[in-house]
Parts: C-alpha cells; sequence; structure tokens
C-alpha cells in the first residue's frame, strides 16, 4: 500500500480532476480518477444494451466489468474490456446516465473495493485519489482530506468551456441535475470532520494546485517532525 494518500471530493466542475492530476505531478504521485470507474461501467451498460434504471441488470454486469485505468498522472487511460473509452465516457450520454449506476448500494461496495486495490498497487510515494466519497468512505484515513468546491456560476463556467458545442444553459441543467442527483447518495458538498475545504472560487487552476500541494507538503513536514 502506498504510504501517502491524498483523498480529495468535491461536485462536478470543480475542477477535481484537473487539480488532482496537475498536483500528482508536482509531487511525484500516481493519481485515480474515481469517477472514471463509474462512468467506464455507464458506458459498458450503454454498449450493451442494460437497462441502467433496472438495479439488478446493472449488478449482473458488474460480473463481466473489465476495467483499466492508467494512474502515472503523464500517462492516464481508461479502458473496458481492452476497449479504450478514455474520451467515450466523457460524452453527454454516458453522464446523463452515471447517477443512475452509482446509486445502488452494490456497485458502490465493487468500486470502493476497486478503488482501494488500485491504490494498494501504486508503487509510487504517494496517490492522488478524487472523486464523491473518498475523504469519507474508500480513504476515510488519508493523510491529506480534501473537499474542493467552486461557486456554481464558476463550476459551469469551467465546464461550458471542456464542453464545446454545448449552450451554457444545457451545461447548467445537466451539471446541477447531477449534482442533485448524486448528493442523494453521498454528501459531498460538505466537509466531513476533519477535511480541509478548499473554495478555488477566487483562485486560477495553478493557485488551486499550489494551494493542494502546500497542504500536502504541510502533512509532510508534520509526519517528518
Ligand atoms: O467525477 P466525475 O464527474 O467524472 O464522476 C462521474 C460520476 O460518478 C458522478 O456524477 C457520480 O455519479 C459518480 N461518482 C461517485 N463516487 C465517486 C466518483 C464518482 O458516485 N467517488
Amino acid at each position: 500500500m502506498t504510504e501517502f494518500v491524498v483523498a480529495i471530493d468535491g461536485p462536478a466542475g470543480s475542477g477535481k480532476s484537473s487539480v488532482s492530476r496537475a498536483s500528482a505531478r508536482v509531487l511525484g504521485f500516481d493519481y485515480q480518477d474515481t469517477g472514471a470507474a463509474y462512468r467506464a461501467l455507464a458506458w459498458s451498460c450503454l454498449a450493451r444494451g442494460v437497462d441502467m434504471l433496472d438495479a439488478s441488470s446493472v449488478i449482473s454486469a458488474l460480473a463481466g466489468f473489465e476495467y483499466a485505468i492508467g494512474i502515472d498522472p503523464d500517462n492516464y487511460f481508461v479502458r473496458v474490456d481492452g476497449i479504450d473509452v478514455t474520451d467515450d465516457i466523457r460524452e453527454p450520454p454516458v453522464s446523463a446516465a452515471v447517477s443512475s449506476v452509482a446509486k445502488i448500494p452494490e456497485v458502490r461496495a465493487f468500486m470502493v473495493d476497486l478503488f482501494r486495490g488500485i491504490i494498494a498497487d501504486s508503487e509510487k510515494p504517494g496517490i492522488v485519489v478524487e472523486g464523491r466519497d473518498i475523504t469519507t468512505v474508500v480513504a476515510p484515513d488519508a493523510r491529506v482530506r480534501i473537499l474542493l468546491t467552486a461557486s456554481e456560476q464558476v463550476r459551469i463556467g469551467r465546464r461550458s468551456a471542456e464542453l464545446t458545442g454545448e449552450s451554457a444553459e444545457s451545461t447548467a441543467r445537466q451539471l446541477s441535475s447531477r449534482d442533485a442527483q448524486d448528493s442523494k447518495v453521498v454528501d459531498f458538498l460538505n466537509a466531513a470532520d476533519g477535511v480541509t475545504t478548499l473554495d478555488s472560487t477566487d483562485l486560477d487552476f495553478p493557485q488551486t494546485v499550489d494551494a493542494v500541494v502546500a497542504l500536502v507538503r504541510r502533512a509532510q513536514a508534520d509526519t517528518q517532525t
């Protein structure tokens, strides 16, 4: 098991993925995007015609779910059954369906085991793991636990910049609806005890990465003294 886990949770569009990946690069750590696994499962269900509103069908699909993710921040990929789905899992049909699979308790239990196994396999001095329930469920004992937030307006703006071709209103609708569905399952809008809230509303990307890296360096220094 890698020694130093940095757990980062937050809502859609908070910049979690890019900030986590860049911070991992600066720190010489691995990086695990956990949302990718839920997206990959939703992609696989869409590809196989599995009815995602029927929990038992999704649970059956878990048996044949072959998932691989690159955790080196310089070699990120997502594969399902050997097929590269790195870009496909970001497409709107997957984003629209993913909350339906993520709310199934058996799916969550499967994913928590999967994520812990991937953390255990990391050979770097540390790993940054980002998602919705990392600080509370997947790695509650992580050495650094962060809730990365930003105002809804800023999150919509960041997401619209990523999704060319989508109107701002449609991005706003999708983002709010996904957050509303997801927050019924996991509370990622309020920091749990011992979790540091990092509000990036008024920070640019490098400043947010610096803030994460500073929290990690402080925790590393505390360990050494
Ligand atoms: O982070 P991202 O937006 O890629 O996550 C996609 C979806 O995966 C979320 O909307 C949520 O439904 C689910 N998710 C989750 N728990 C995590 C990470 C993601 O339920 N730890």
